[in-house]
């Protein structure tokens, strides 16, 4: 792994092509005050072409947002220059205030300030489910 231009920060390696816009909006990298570098359709001997953005900054990244979106994504954690940890992904069990329920009926939708949450209904799927409606989510 190629961790050049991190002293101390995250990469985050094989993420599927197409989807590390996605995922930058939804850690909400944008609001970091640290260097954020994405780099698009890198070729992967694996998966053929991937994403990976790299995160020059001591952060800490929301996993469950991660896992959610791609559990095939790597995350590696470096200190000093040196990659100290390698953390893989798995499927949350529940998802707080990272997606939001489209039912228009449901008290998330009718009133504000209530906690977005999901919990995981099908994990060979990956399908999710509001807490409060049940309601499937529909993935982008
Ligand atoms: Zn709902």
């Amino acid at each position: 792994m190629n961790i050049d231009g991190v002293n101390t920060g995250i990469v985050l390696d094989h993420i599927k092509a197409g989807k590390s816009m996605m995922i930058y909006e939804l850690l909400g990298l944008d609001k970091l005050n640290c260097c954020v570098a994405i780099i698009q359709n890198a070729k992967s001997e694996k998966y053929g072409l991937k994403d990976i953005i790299k995160i020059d900054g001591d952060i800490d990244i929301n996993l469950d947002v991660l896992g959610y979106v791609d559990n095939n994504i790597t995350v590696n954690i470096v200190k000093n220059g040196d990659l100290t940890r390698k953390v893989h992904l798995e499927l949350p069990e529940t998802l707080t205030n990272v997606i939001k329920c489209s039912n228009p009926r449901c008290i998330t939708s009718t009133e504000q300030g209530i906690v977005h949450k999901f919990y995981l209904a099908d994990r060979e799927h990956k399908i999710y489910r509001c807490c409060y409606c049940d309601s499937e989510y529909k993935r982008r």
